[in-house]
């Protein structure tokens, strides 16, 4: 049965331009690393999508490895997008990506022509799409010619496959590399999904002057450092929690001098009447060169408080120079 979408979907999510592209992507923008895979509650991820997609996101980031089982997350989105959201395909942005391992031998990751275009037709078959709307090239791979990296990305585009063509954790010098040859071959480079956190602030030095001078949007991912800049951890680590479920957050990130400040953030983020995890994601919109916030949520009660946050952005002097003071500690 088709999803009957929410009719005032639009009235309170906030658009933002990606870089200097025709292109609008909602402030707050849903990933399905986790949380969408074949390990996971099917029925869960639906009404997660359901409520992003009622409540102004239109866009939803995926990649050839989300799961797990790697692929399943694709597999399950493009399940409940064809038997509930296909009237609703030309208001969604779809991404994936290549370039982490997806399978064996020497063309199942990394940045070759091979592995892109095969990989974004397994992505396609998978999701049941005629195209997806952005293409990443998901790292930067030092073994081949960015040419042919970014020749492979053009080609997608061109052969109606992806709409756009994005890169992702690309360092600062290899991203000016790749803008200038996307340029001279006709694609632009939309857009650059990249880490950035109050916790990972990696892009700051100098990745973010380099994407607002070539035009190019920034979508941040991990904004809530998988769970840490929020109040899941303050009383301990609860079961089912991402901490407890997979390698990729770990005990050892949890480290008392962390816990201290995620709490000293808490307390910040009481006064200004909000959630830990909303002034997180308001931190990062903060600066007009941050498009889109990506997420990820695994309840509808987590996403709604993701989305709160746009309720306010702002934040004064003082309050900036006490988060900062909290972060250099
Ligand atoms: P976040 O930092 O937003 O972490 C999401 C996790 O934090 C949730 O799964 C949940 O964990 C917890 N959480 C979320 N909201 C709340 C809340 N309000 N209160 C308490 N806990 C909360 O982002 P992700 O690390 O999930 O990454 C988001 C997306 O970014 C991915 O889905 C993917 O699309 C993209 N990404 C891209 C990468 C790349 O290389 N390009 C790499 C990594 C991510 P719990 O399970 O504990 O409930």
């Amino acid at each position: 049965m088709q999803h009957p979408a929410n009719e005032n979907r639009y009235n309170n999510m906030l658009y933002q331009r990606c870089g200097r592209s025709g292109i609008k992507l909602p402030a707050i923008s849903l990933g399905l690393w986790h949380n969408f895979g074949s390990v996971d509650n099917f029925e869960n991820g639906k009404s997660i999508i359901f409520e992003a997609f009622d409540k102004g996101i239109t866009h939803f980031d995926l990649a050839n490895n989300y799961g797990p089982e790697p692929g399943s997350a694709e597999e399950n989105f493009g399940k409940i997008l064809n038997k509930h959201l296909k009237a609703y395909r030309d208001e969604m942005l779809i991404s994936t990506k290549a370039g982490y391992y997806m399978w064996p031998g020497p063309y199942g990751e990394w940045g070759s022509r091979k592995n892109l275009l095969s990989s974004l037709d397994q992505s396609l078959k998978r999701m049941n799409l005629e195209y997806v709307d952005i293409f990443y090239s998901h790292r930067f791979d030092p073994e081949t010619p960015l040419e042919e990296t970014m020749q492979a990305l053009d080609h997608a585009v061109r052969q109606g496959k992806a709409l756009y063509a994005g890169i992702s954790n690309y360092p600062a010098d290899k991203t000016r590399e790749a803008e200038s040859i996307l340029r001279e071959l006709g694609t632009p480079c939309l857009i650059h999904q990249a880490r950035y956190s109050m916790f990972e602030r990696w892009v700051e030095p100098e990745l973010l002057d380099v994407l607002d001078k070539r035009g190019i949007g920034l979508i941040a991912f991990s904004p809530l450092a998988q769970g840490l800049l929020t109040n899941r951890y303050l009383k301990g680590i609860p079961e089912g929690s991402r901490m407890t479920r997979n390698h990729f957050l770990k005990n050892e990130h949890l480290t008392p001098e962390k816990l201290e400040k995620i709490k000293d953030l808490n307390a910040i983020a009481e006064n200004r009447g909000q959630s830990l995890a909303q002034m997180a994601i308001a931190w990062l919109l903060k600066d007009p060169r941050v498009t889109s916030v990506l997420i990820g949520a695994s309840s509808v009660r987590q996403l709604n408080d993701n989305l709160d946050s746009l309720n306010n952005i702002t934040f004064d002097k003082e309050e900036l120079d006490k988060i900062e003071s909290i972060l250099s500690r």
